[in-house]
């Protein structure tokens, strides 16, 4: 997804968002995430005084696990961006701002990949859930709550001196 600045015309360019099942792969450097083509969305991309500005729409279906049971499961991402990249005599800018994420062009052309993995990443939950009551495994036994039940939960035996405490409250009241 290389972009040359050349490219952008002064009505601007449109970038269809797109990759194939290896570029998906390699997009995400991660082994816990799988990113399942088809990768959608497109970015306008316009040449503004001062820099680069691409609008951007992703479409894009994530495989993760659970954190609580450790399941895999597909999420769907539909998002949009907006990114602006600083030429000419604009210094790097440091921070984001009016909800406008900065990123760097070096040469005369650039590639929207990393910028588009950004996007995904920044779609990603913190802690993803498999549904949003995901019961997790047993802390004890390892047991996914969500499919099985253990007894590892089930009342703990009272001590019979604790017992007799219990005994006590009851007959204050
Ligand atoms: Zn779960
Ligand atoms: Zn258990």
């Amino acid at each position: 997804m290389k972009v040359k600045l050349n490219d952008i015309r002064d009505d601007g360019l449109s970038v269809e968002l797109a990759a194939t099942t290896e570029e998906c792969a390699k997009l995400l450097n991660s082994t816990e995430l799988t990113l399942h083509p088809p990768l959608g969305g497109v970015a306008e991309i316009t040449k503004t005084s001062d820099g680069v500005l691409i609008l951007g729409t992703l479409r894009a279906r994530v495989s993760l696990q659970c954190s609580r049971c450790l399941v895999s499961f597909d999420l769907d991402i539909d998002g949009s961006f907006t990114l602006f990249s600083p030429l000419g005599a604009a210094k790097r800018v440091e921070g984001a701002k009016d909800g406008e994420d900065y990123f760097e062009i070096r040469e005369e052309s650039f590639d929207l990949s990393p910028l588009v993995a950004e996007q995904i990443a920044l779609e990603l939950p913190i802690k993803p859930l498999c549904k949003d009551d995901c019961k997790g495994l047993c802390l004890k036994c390892g047991i996914d709550l969500n499919k099985d039940r253990c007894d590892c939960h089930s009342e703990p035996k009272i001590d019979p001196r604790l017992a007799k405490l219990k005994d006590f409250k009851v007959k204050t009241k």
